[in-house]
């Protein structure tokens, strides 16, 4: 189970001060968001609720993930060149792995990472984003 899953009633009580009405339908899709999906796109979440709750649309699906983000419950991002947003429950600053045969994402935390700070210049870098490309060898 991840560190970022929650219980039924802890989502209850986020949607509560997040002012959303915790209904069942998104207390199950912040359940499949927070705790069963990894690094999921909008998509992934709609076909996830077509299978379990037939009649949610996209607009609840997609409001949903937008009061998430607002509750910080939930980070989105885009890698390059990509117009897919992805979801991610991992809240701290990460960077990423991406499988090019599985498609899977892989957390891969900051202290993995080293730059040379010299090449960076007089900049004071407050983000990055990092994403590594590559096969399962
Ligand atoms: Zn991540």
């Amino acid at each position: 189970m991840k560190e970022a899953c929650l219980t039924t009633p802890e989502i209850e009580k986020r949607l509560r001060e997040a002012g959303v009405n915790a209904t069942a339908q998104r207390i199950a899709l912040c359940r499949f968001v927070l705790c069963d999906a990894d690094h999921p796109t909008v998509e992934q979440i709609k076909e996830w609720a077509d299978a379990n709750f037939p009649k949610i649309s996209l607009a609840t699906v997609y409001n949903t993930m937008h009061t998430l983000e607002e509750a910080r419950l939930v980070r989105s991002f885009q890698f390059p060149h990509c117009d897919k947003v992805i979801y991610d429950n991992t809240l701290e600053d990460h960077y990423h792995l991406c499988d090019r045969k599985s498609g899977k994402i892989i957390d891969i935390p900051l202290e993995a990472v080293q730059f040379n700070q010299s090449v960076l210049g007089e900049y004071q870098i407050d983000s990055a984003d990092v994403v590594f490309f590559g096969e399962q060898t």
